[in-house]
């Protein structure tokens, strides 16, 4: 078997509690485009428990065919049932290239798929498309700390693996008259498949919208002084009906906590609206929200970096800017 027999774009479809990612509707957008240039398919292999009718939303935004993975040993996510499936789906239907979110699942998953079918994977991906001369897939993502792009192939190994972050590929936009073309598959799970036994599941419950969901992001840097001043970008959030986000130096100083961070080692976020206070604007923070629709700078130093990817910046004090915006945005919605 040579590595042309390797045909398709393949999409793991994670869901929890019978909920697709969004990232997942992401990469099968991203996978519309691969599969276009190499005259092919996009597959979403959906894996989980009672979970069918969810290949529906998996063909509206684009996939060709549901490949069903539909068993009780698959309810709960754990390592190795799920490796073992996707690793027959591997074996039976020789993929060109499986993409993955690069969620809490989709990096313990993928790792351990490549080492089982023996390919490569590139993790964390920020661009993916297919090489006009070789057809192989160009995987790009940050290295050395952000400071260089690397672009890397897997030429001689099929298939050609990626995780990406979610919030980095766009989704299309849903087709509700489109016709799912499901294809139900059993690996056959041996004991040796499932050594992990689940024995409770306990969630953390929280109150808080992700950053990745909203459409507006009030950020704020090591700028804004210290965390009693992160008060003024909450009122301000509110006041526009979004969330606060940061940078990593604050985080790294113990003023908030890590899931609001953006950048490269924290989310990408593409809000509608995105307001960095006191953010210097270092290319890790950039490679998180630089695709923001809008996005407004305030900060003392006119030559900071932010400003060069700011479509409208504001020179000045963050801490006496900001509560002017956030009355000014409540006596216009009052
Ligand atoms: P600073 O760079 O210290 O900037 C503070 C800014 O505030 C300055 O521009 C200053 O002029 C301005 N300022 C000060 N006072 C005021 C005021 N009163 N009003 C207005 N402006 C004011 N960073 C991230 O954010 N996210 C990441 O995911 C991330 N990942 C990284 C990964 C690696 C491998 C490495 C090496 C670094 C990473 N970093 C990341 C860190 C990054 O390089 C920067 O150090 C960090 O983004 C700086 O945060 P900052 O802009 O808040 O602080």
């Amino acid at each position: 078997m040579s590595i042309q027999d390797y045909k398709g774009v393949f999409v793991f479809a994670e869901q929890v509690d019978k909920e697709i990612t969004g990232v997942s509707f992401e990469l099968i957008g991203k996978a519309k485009e691969l599969a276009k240039d190499l005259d092919t398919q996009v597959t979403a292999v959906l894996i989980g428990y009672e979970i069918a009718d969810l290949a529906e939303q998996l063909a509206q935004y684009g996939a060709d065919r549901v490949i069903l993975i539909d068993d009780k040993e698959c309810e709960i996510y754990r390592t190795e049932p799920y490796t073992h499936a996707i690793y027959s789906v591997i074996k039976k239907y020789k993929p060109e290239i499986v993409l993955y979110g690069a969620t809490a699942i989709g990096r313990d998953l993928a790792p351990r798929v490549s080492a089982r079918v023996h390919t490569g994977l590139t993790a964390d991906c920020t661009g993916l498309e297919i090489d006009k001369e070789t057809k192989n897939l160009r995987m790009t993502r940050p290295a050395f700390g952000g400071n260089i792009m690397a672009t890397i192939v897997c030429a001689d190994f099929r298939p050609q693996m990626a995780t990406v972050r979610p919030g980095v590929m766009q989704k299309i936009a849903p087709n509700p008259d489109v016709n799912v073309v499901i294809e139900k598959f059993h690996p056959e799970f041996k004991p040796n498949d499932q050594y992990v036994e689940v024995v409770d599941v306990i969630k953390k419950v929280s109150d808080k919208i992700d950053i990745q969901d909203a459409n507006v992001i009030v950020s704020g840097g090591r700028g804004m002084g210290c965390p009693e001043n992160f008060k003024l970008l909450r009122e301000l959030a509110d006041a526009l009906g979004g969330e606060v986000a940061s940078s990593r130096a604050c985080v790294d100083a113990g003023w908030v906590p890590k899931d609001i961070q953006v950048g490269q080692t924290g989310k990408t976020v593409r809000p509608n609206l995105y307001i960095a206070c006191g953010i210097s604007g270092a290319i890790q923070h950039l490679a998180g929200m630089e695709e923001s629709d809008v996005i407004i700078a305030i900060n003392k130093d006119e030559t900071a970096p932010i400003f060069e990817v700011a479509d409208f910046g504001i020179v000045g004090d963050a801490l006496k800017i900001v509560p002017l915006l956030t009355e000014k945005v409540k006596a216009e919605r009052a």
